[in-house]
């Protein structure tokens, strides 16, 4: 049990001995959907150094607003397949096994997705995957239990670089924040990544790309912000990441600093506004969504939760 959830469960003992609530309502609202909210971003190929070049409004200010981890994730491989199963299951490589993009669902088996693991802490969360990377649902959808909605967004027909299929993409997330508020969403971008791979890393359409992902992401925290201003009692926390970089002339799956270049932003109530980090990277997104979610960890996880120590109410009694 984290620090957390000793502080709900003070508090909930203290609603039965104050309020009218018997034991077995205490219980039924233990059991329902959570009011913690997380919102993960994933931005296929993108480089922090990057988002600063072009000074992309929306993802400067989820930094400047919340914690900053920029790391390298050498020796890695820097291949969207192991590295998704990465941020997915919060082991390495060297643990889940999947080396490039020809994987199947066996080692979510053996290490499960923070999907599986946050259903059988809590049967009644929500969870939604929504990918323009089709491979995504592989993970999402593996495992027992799997994720509540997995979503492959079809390709939009005659849009090669992936922009109209990457708008569908966020669409169908702000949609899903704002019908059905799920505890966990998961949502992947990939047109970033597909600007490296056509004209390079240091390419203008690579930072044309990362504007327009900004954009998308400008509106995704926006279907947040609505929402929780809506909703004050819930506590909506947003993570961004990235799988690898590109080279400038493109390409990536080495280990050269452009492709093992990795930062995730968290934004969030669990997380002190302008803070930064060398370490915490893509393996430590699993431990921290189960953490805000309240659901436990474990030792096989080769990242840690990143959330702030909240404040020790018990210690300064
Ligand atoms: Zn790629």
């Amino acid at each position: 049990m984290n620090r957390r959830q000793l502080l709900t469960n003070a508090l909930a003992v203290a609603a039965v001995s104050t309020l009218p609530l018997s034991l077995a309502t205490a219980r039924a609202h233990a059991a329902a959907t959570s009011l913690d909210k997380v919102v993960l971003v994933g931005l296929d190929g993108l480089m922090y150094s990057r988002i600063q070049q072009v000074q992309a409004p929306n993802l400067l200010r989820l930094s400047a607003d919340g914690a900053l981890g920029r790391t390298s994730i050498a020796p890695h491989v820097t291949i969207s397949g192991p590295s998704w199963a990465t941020v997915l299951t919060g082991v390495w490589g060297t643990k889940h096994g999947i080396k490039d993009n020809n994987f199947d669902a066996a080692p979510f088996a053996k290490y499960p997705t923070v999907f599986t693991r946050l259903h059988r802490a809590n049967p009644a969360l929500k969870t939604h995957s929504i990918a323009t990377w089709d491979q995504i649902a592989i993970m999402a959808g593996s495992g027992s239990p799997r994720a509540s909605v997995v979503v492959s967004v079809p390709p939009v027909p005659g849009d090669p670089e992936e922009f109209e299929t990457d708008a569908a993409t966020a669409a169908e997330v702000v949609t899903a924040i704002t019908r059905f508020a799920p505890d966990f969403l998961f949502t992947h971008l990939d047109q970033v990544d597909r600007a490296g791979h056509l004209h390079g890393g240091g390419s203008r359409q690579y930072l044309d790309a990362v504007t327009r992902i900004d954009g998308l992401v400008g509106r995704i925290v926006a279907a947040v912000d609505a929402r929780a201003t809506a909703n004050p009692d819930e506590r909506w926390t947003i993570l961004v990441t990235a799988d690898h970089g590109h080279r400038p002339e493109g390409g990536h799956g080495g280990q050269t600093p452009d492709e093992t270049t990795n930062f995730v932003i968290a934004r969030g109530p669990s997380f002190t506004p302008g803070t930064t980090s060398s370490s915490f990277s893509l393996v430590d997104i699993t431990p921290t969504v189960l953490d805000l979610l309240n659901a436990p960890l474990d030792p096989v996880f080769d990242g840690a939760s990143r959330i702030a120590q909240p404040i020790d109410l018990f210690a300064s009694r």
